[in-house]
């Protein structure tokens, strides 16, 4: 039977998931292969190629059942799959730089290559999982995790943009000053923004900006005896026990969230919201209460537009792998090979 592969290629490992023409997922946990990045596209290629024969043999499927691979990875890439000439910043090797990965894949399983990035592949999964793959609805889905990634399904097709950068969305400005109780906050992105989305809705958002403005109320917190990054860790599981200063971190990330899915609202008019990442690998009780946050920091709506449903995107961790699956599922469906 013909089945799609979905890669997910990360700075550390490549994730795989095989989907067959039924839409049903022939892998359904974490398949993992170490990604060698660091040694280059040849190797990295390499490495590729073995972990699917290792997936296919895991699943039961024949290798040359698969008949289109969907590829994700980090960016800064083009939409055809071209990475940054300065390089992406999991992958470091100077052959890296000006790389067409989903060319140079293509090429060496000799079978046709999709490309998302991962961003935008997290984004496909989530959209699929509520849509379906025939969809026409539009989604703009978020990912709280080290970064902030993301992505907008228009009419059911990924936005990828002129240069790549389409649902680039940890970089969109938010009007940060109207949070409650942030009176002096300087929120600064690694990308020299202040106040976007990234420097609030991040782990590092956490690390570097909310923590370190919350923390001098708190001078005995056990927090306030650890290094920044370590502190930055521990919020989300301490937030999740009720612990005030942790909550306090997360309702600036769900008003901050409020307010970026205001400027989703009145860009797209969407069937959707998504929210996915680390930040909601927590208790249902906690993940309840988070999204209840984010509509509390929601600038009112039109009538029309109240009831715009908010989703948690499922299967976090094979989210990639999965999204970059069913693009390539599109892809074989309208090349005849499924
Ligand atoms: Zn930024």
């Amino acid at each position: 039977m013909p089945v799609v592969a979905g890669v997910d290629l990360g700075g550390t490992a490549i994730n795989y998931t095989l989907i067959d023409q039924n839409e049903r997922f022939h892998i359904e946990s974490l398949c993992e292969h170490p990604a060698l990045s660091k040694q280059g596209p040849e190797v990295c290629l390499g490495q590729i190629a073995d972990g699917l024969k290792m997936a296919t043999d895991r699943a039961g499927v024949m290798l040359d059942d698969v008949v289109a691979v969907g590829l994700d990875t980090p960016g800064p890439a083009s939409a055809a799959g071209q990475l940054s000439a300065r390089g992406s910043t999991n992958f470091v090797h100077a052959l890296w730089s000006g790389f067409d990965i989903r060319g140079g894949l293509a090429h060496k399983l000799g079978k046709p290559v999709s490309y998302l990035n991962d961003g935008n592949a997290a984004a496909l999964w989530g959209h699929y999982t509520i849509f379906g793959s025939e969809s026409k609805e539009t989604s703009v889905s978020t990912i709280i995790g080290t970064g902030n990634g993301g992505g907008i399904i228009l009419d059911g097709a990924v936005v990828k943009g002129k240069n790549g950068f389409g649902g680039e969305l940890g970089h969109v400005l938010l009007p940060y000053q109207s949070i409650a109780d942030t009176a002096g906050m300087k929120p600064v992105c690694n990308c020299g923004r202040v106040g976007d989305l990234e420097s609030l809705c991040s782990l590092t958002g956490i690390e570097k900006n909310i923590l370190p403005y919350f923390l001098p109320r708190y001078p005995n917190h056990e927090l306030a005896r650890l290094e920044p990054s370590k502190a930055a860790k521990m919020v989300r599981g301490l937030a999740d026990k009720g612990d005030a200063l942790c909550r306090e971190v997360f309702r600036v990330q769900a008003h901050a969230l409020g307010l970026f899915f205001d400027e989703m609202i009145n860009t797209f008019d969407p069937d959707a919201l998504i929210v996915g990442g680390g930040a909601l690998e927590t208790s249902a009780e906690f993940q309840a209460w988070f999204m209840a946050e984010i509509l509390v920091g929601m600038p009112r709506q039109r009538e029309e537009q109240r009831g715009i449903p908010i989703y948690v995107m499922p299967n976090g961790d094979t989210a990639g792998a999965r999204g970059a699956a069913i693009e390539a599922l599109k892809l074989a469906r309208e090349s005849g090979l499924m």
